[in-house]
């Protein structure tokens, strides 16, 4: 085990990867990054959460062996740095691990305040809580150094309804699926350049005596490069999670109308990575009929295609027709967006990144600074996260028992203030106003 200054890992069992699966024993060590802000109130929860769960389901045969992890403010009180290299270095070794919210800064907010992640212009004391001490300089986006230090390439986002929830969408119900977005390359990969600059210049230069056209030299240019590896190896998990979640379809969202080389490739690669790997387990559209006369065989998958603009309104007029889009790193933004809009808004959508070795669960909302410590915002986003890790692991019968108490507990309409406001305003009388720990409370009293 690697030598570290502040991480104390506990006794447990540590998660091995083999063919792209976590081995996991009955006391998996899984790495906590408790986040900024209303992280302070949610990540308790969570933990009090599974806990229960696991015991409930498992009946102390099982138990996870949280190991905490310093990134964030908390990186910077112990290590002075937001994103120590020892973070890194133990959520390698732990492979697994589940984190709050990260403050991240916005415009031109160039403090944040190392109590409650207040964002301003200016040194303490902090406008939100008044502190004096640990107001600090701004930093970079922690989530996006996460991904890219270790290769997190898929980013998962489950969208589903739960029964109470005000959505605006009609056919909200039948809303089931999970986006994997790619989340490394497309114009996210980071080639942007300004208008005017020697890159930009020298990009129009080059195409001009390529290709003979003239992009306008006032232009500002962005790459957008989409690769073999990058889309097999997002395609390979998304056609690996129909699989190990039974699911009855995959769709490539792509929009190789217009982007042949880039967006096309990326559905050509797809159903390639499909073919080359998974033959036995799926057919295409085009075989459905061809082969089978529009009927599914039994136990297979189906592998279809669907134009990115279309697949917006597909998710609103057709939802049940899909279960797992796999989708490239622009659309698949707006796309997960757009999705958890239809079954309610961002309140409580998990998410997820994951790569060929590790895996980190997130809360997708943001750190909220303004309600920091109170105990009052809506745990649910992290706790399908922790639904989904615990998925990840292979304990299926301790994540089914936490939905089953968040289902239960909004029907019996026990939900924090977000959920009231909304649920009153749809005309509902019977509903109870919680606080995060008492949601908490409310999840565990009806697990079984
Ligand atoms: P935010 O999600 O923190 O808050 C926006 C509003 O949404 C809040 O004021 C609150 O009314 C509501 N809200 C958010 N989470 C809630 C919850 N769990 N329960 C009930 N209500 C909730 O977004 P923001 O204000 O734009 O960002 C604040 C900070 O969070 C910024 O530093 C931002 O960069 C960061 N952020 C981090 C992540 C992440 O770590 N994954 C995601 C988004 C934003």
């Amino acid at each position: 085990m690697p030598q570290f200054k502040h991480v104390n890992v506990p006794e447990g069992d540590r998660i091995e990867v083999k063919d792209g699966r976590p081995q996991v024993g009955d006391r998996p060590i899984i790495g906590l990054m408790r986040g900024d802000g209303i992280g302070l109130d949610i990540t308790p929860v969570m933990k009090d959460v599974v806990g229960a769960a696991v015991e409930k389901a498992y009946g102390g045969k099982r138990e996870i062996a949280w190991c905490p992890i310093y990134v964030g403010l908390e990186g910077l009180q112990r290590y002075g740095t937001e994103f120590p290299d020892e973070a890194l270095e133990a959520i390698r070794y732990v492979k697994v691990a589940i984190k709050g919210p990260f403050t991240t800064p916005i415009g031109e907010e160039t403090h944040v305040c190392l109590h409650c992640a207040h964002q301003q212009n200016h040194p303490a004391p902090c406008d939100n809580c008044g502190k004096e001490d640990g107001v600090t300089e701004r930093f970079r986006s922690i989530n996006v150094r996460l991904r890219q230090a270790l290769d997190l390439f898929a980013c998962v986002r489950p969208v589903r309804y739960f029964q109470g929830v005000p959505a605006p969408n009609k056919y909200a119900e039948k809303v089931n699926f999970v986006i994997f977005r790619e989340n490394t390359e497309d114009v996210y990969a980071g080639y942007d350049f300004e208008k005017g600059s020697e890159v930009a210049t020298a990009v129009i230069d080059l195409i001009k005596e390529k290709t003979g056209r003239q992009i306008r030299p006032d232009s500002g240019i962005g790459i957008k490069p989409i690769s073999v590896t990058g889309t097999k190896r997002l395609v390979r998990s998304a056609i690996r999670w129909a699989i190990q979640n039974n699911l009855p379809s995959v769709t490539l969202v792509h929009k190789g109308n217009i982007m042949k080389f880039t967006e096309g490739s990326f559905c050509k690669w797809g159903y390639e990575v499909a073919v080359e790997e998974f033959r036995e387990h799926f057919v295409t559209e085009k075989e459905l009929w061809s082969e089978h006369n529009g009927t599914m065989p039994e136990g297979k998958i189906l592998i279809k295609d669907r134009i990115a603009d279309s697949i917006f309104q597909q998710i609103q007029t057709r939802p049940a027709e899909y279960s797992v889009l796999a989708v490239p790193n622009l659309n698949g933004d707006y796309l997960s967006d757009a999705a958890i809009a239809l079954v309610g808004g961002l309140g409580l959508g998990p998410g997820a990144n994951i790569g060929e070795e590790c895996a980190i669960f997130e809360a997708t909302h943001g750190t909220a600074p303004k309600y920091t410590g109170q105990d009052k915002v809506n745990p649910g986003s992290l706790l399908l996260s922790s639904v989904m890790m615990l998925d990840h692991i292979g304990w299926k019968e301790a994540s089914a028992l936490i939905v089953r108490g968040i289902e239960r507990a909004i029907r019996d309409g026990h939900v924090t203030y977000d959920l009231e406001r909304l649920m009153k305003a749809e005309g509902r009388q019977d509903v109870t106003k919680v606080s995060c720990s008492g949601f908490g409370k409310a999840v565990i009293e009806r697990m079984d």
